[in-house]
């Protein structure tokens, strides 16, 4: 198909010019149905302008009865995208209503889109007007004139068809302008596609500038949300700032709080010149100089330094940073305007502030002058004790809570020509005689190990080769909170003290050999005497001979336990066991005591026959001295209670008096050589204090046991037992 060349005017105005120079009335709706374009030709049938015809504006010139159906059939022809022809009365400039045929047709884009329609009108009022007069004609004529009409009618036709035809070809053109029209609408449309294409692509400009600007717009939220928690950040920020500084006030206010109620003195000094920051009560305590130092410098302070090499070592921290530690060292401080030594270990450190820079120094100590003073007390009181010792004859040693031997002094190197070291690690021991070697160490084990004092005898090896008697006090230590320490000794060579008593005790032992002979003889005689003298009607002489059997008898007691002791001492008593009843001799002995001891009234609380195996006579004199201590220290007439039983494997005896006992002090010391119990009582009974010795010595050797239970002015309970011998 040729297409028209492109002309040179725009082809909106070619159109406009065809559309306003054609002869039909011409209106163009859009898809929203509303007419949007009307030619010169309708403008100027109707008389209207174009806006006031605009859109639905031309219905208000279609006359009232065709408004409706004119409007129906547009509208559905419209919708069904059909082209119509309809018929209706438009209101022409004049206010004439002529009738005006009117075609519309769809209009579609190049590539067929549906674009809204085209219409075009012709007047056919004339044409409706000769319709109405023919059908008036027929109707009035007479049938008669109907040929003539006929013919004329068939004129007319010819002439209607002539115009008809006339009408035909004004359609064709009609069509052609149509077709036109078509094409100048499809390049109308291409126009409008193409401005269309040009405002989407503008749109879509804009669209893209729309979501830069949204993009831009979102970062700009997205800022002025980081902008916000930035804001909430620095709000929170400045809140713990805030609690920081609240912080670190509070922390200033407890270092302050600590370095003023701190027991110890704590001073800061700043600056080269060392000016006082910061004090505490403690440090005022000791300078002495009051509370009004702070703000003041050091040496101004305390001048009296000036000589003791302090600000020197202040000054040398300041310039170093490296800390002063000082121990015990001597300060003499004017303290309330008097001179005085004191002690102090103390710190110079220097205070550097965020930059490390040295700002300050500061200043802590402890007075030792308490301490410092009680070391030098003990040093003194030691190095008094160290010359004691040294220089004297008592031999010293000092071991400590593991029984090491710490400490033997002069004497003890001297006596035994040993060193320290060699008599320490039990070096001491070693030079122990033999025989008393063990029994020394298990007492020294004991005490240690119940943390007691003890004392005792032994012999030791001198450097001349000769053993030397000791007697020793070994007192335990403690510290002054109750911990036990270990011991110190001192011993003291009782070689000739020793020797006297051995001296002494032959001596003992020879009178009191010599004096049994003739006392031996004087008892036989005396009982002699006495059976004799009880026939005798003489009763002066029958007394003194019964009186003097009992003395005699005393006497030969008297005798035998000296001699005993005697034995004792120089190891020479003779134990001589064999088996025997025990309540038989406990009988015999009772019925001997009785006769001497008429003023008590002695009870036996008899017992089956028990069998010991042990020295009949020493038994039998354990009880006898048991017996008589009741009766000498309980008044007359008060009763003796004896009594025996079996306990287990032990046979126990015990003797019971009403007497006038003892304090529990003295009950463990009366079984001790020569003890006796010191009242104006006891001074007027007669005796030596050797009795219970020898009873503890002999029950001890048959490995039985000795005890009292007694209470002062009530009365003594003795008791002791044997192991039983198990006959079958
Ligand atoms: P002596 O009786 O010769 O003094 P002992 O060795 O027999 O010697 O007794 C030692 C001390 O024990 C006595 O001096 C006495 O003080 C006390 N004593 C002994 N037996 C009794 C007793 N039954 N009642 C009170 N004190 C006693």
């Amino acid at each position: 198909m040729q297409y028209p060349t492109q002309p040179i005017i725009p082809i909106e105005e070619q159109f406009k010019i065809m559309a306003d120079t054609a002869p039909v009335l011409i209106w163009i709706s859009n898809i929203d149905k509303l007419c949007y374009f009307f030619n010169a030709g309708w403008l100027r049938f109707t008389g209207r302008t174009m806006e006031e015809e605009y859109g639905n504006g031309w219905t208000e010139g279609v006359h009232p009865d065709d408004l409706q159906r004119c409007l129906n059939i547009y509208l559905s022809s419209f919708d069904a995208r059909k082209e119509f022809k309809m018929e209706y009365r438009l209101r022409r400039h004049d206010g004439i209503y002529r009738w005006l045929l009117d075609h519309g047709v769809p209009r579609y884009t190049a590539d067929g889109t549906f674009a809204g329609f085209i219409g075009s009108c012709m007047d056919i009022d004339e044409l409706l007007e000769s319709e109405r007069i023919k059908k008036n004609f027929i109707s009035t004529e007479s049938l008669q004139r109907e040929q003539t009409l006929n013919e004329e009618l068939s004129a007319t036709n010819e002439e209607l068809s002539a115009s008809n035809e006339e009408l035909a070809a004004i359609n064709d053109e009609l069509q052609q302008t149509q077709e036109r029209f078509a094409i100048l609408n499809d390049e109308l449309e291409n126009t409008v596609a193409h401005r269309t294409k040009a405002l989407a692509e503008s749109e879509r400009t804009a669209q893209s500038l729309n979501e830069e600007l949204t993009a831009i717009n979102e970062e700009m939220m997205a800022a002025n949300e980081e902008l916000i928690t930035s804001n909430e950040e620095l709000l929170l920020s400045q809140e713990k700032l805030r609690q920081a500084v609240d912080q670190l006030a509070a922390s200033e206010y407890k270092t302050r709080s600590i370095v003023e109620n701190a027991p110890f003195p704590i001073g800061v000094y700043v600056g080269r010149e060392m000016r006082i920051e910061l004090t505490n009560q403690a440090i005022l305590d000791v300078w002495g100089k009051g509370d009004n130092v702070v703000g003041k410098c050091y040496a101004e302070v305390l001048p009296e330094l000036g000589n003791q090499d302090i600000y020197s070592k202040l000054d040398d921290v300041f310039t170093t940073g490296q800390s002063f530690h000082a121990r015990n060292q001597r300060v003499d401080l004017v303290v309330n305007g008097k001179l005085k030594i004191y002690y102090f270990n103390f710190s110079f450190t220097a205070l550097r502030n965020q930059a490390g820079e040295i700002y300050g120094v500061m200043n802590t100590a402890a007075d030792v002058t308490d301490v410092v003073s009680a070391k030098q007390s003990i040093e003194e009181s030691e190095e008094r004790f160290r010359t004691m010792s040294e220089d004297t004859d008592v031999l010293i040693a000092t071991a400590d809570e593991n029984s090491h031997a710490t400490y033997f002094n002069k004497a003890w190197q001297n006596i035994t020509g040993k060193s320290m070291r060699e008599l320490q690690h039990f070096g001491w021991a070693e030079l122990i005689h033999p025989d008393d070697r063990d029994s020394w160490i298990e007492t020294y084990l004991t005490a240690l190990k119940n943390k007691r004092s003890f004392s005792g005898e032994f012999r030791i090896l001198s450097d001349n080769g000769d053993y030397r008697w000791l007697y020793a006090r070994v007192p335990a230590r403690y510290r002054a909170d109750g911990t036990f320490v270990g011991f110190i000794s001192s011993c003291v060579d009782i070689t000739e003290l020793k020797k006297d008593e051995l001296r002494k005790n032959d001596f003992i032992g020879m009178v009191s050999h010599e004096l049994k002979t003739p006392l031996t003889a004087l008892n036989g005689l005396v009982q002699v005497a006495h059976s004799k003298l009880k026939r005798s009607e003489d009763v002066f002489l029958q007394n003194a001979m019964e009186k003097a059997t009992v003395q005699v008898k005393k006497m030969g007691t008297m005798i035998n336990g000296f001699l005993n002791m005697s034995r004792l001492e120089s190891g020479k008593i003779m134990i001589d066991k064999r088996l025997f009843n025990l309540e038989a001799l406990i009988r015999e002995v009772i019925a001997e005591a009785e006769l001497t001891a008429s003023t008590h009234q002695i009870n036996f609380d008899p017992c089956e026959p028990v069998y010991v195996y042990a020295d009949e006579d020493k038994i039998g004199s354990v009880i006898s001295n048991l017996l008589s201590n009741a009766v000498k220290y309980s008044p007359k007439g008060k009763v003796v209670e004896v009594k025996c039983h079996v306990e287990g494997s032990t046979a126990q005896v015990s003797v019971k008096d009403e007497g006038m006992g003892m304090k529990q002090q003295d009950t463990e010391k009366i079984f001790e050589r020569y003890h006796r119990v010191e009242t104006t009582h006891t001074r007027n009974i007669s005796g030596f204090g050797i009795g219970l010795y020898l009873s503890a010595e002999i029950i001890e050797r048959h490995d039985g046991r000795i005890w009292v239970e007694s209470e002062s002015g009530k009365g003594s309970t003795f008791y002791f037992n044997l192991p039983i011998e198990l006959t079958d």
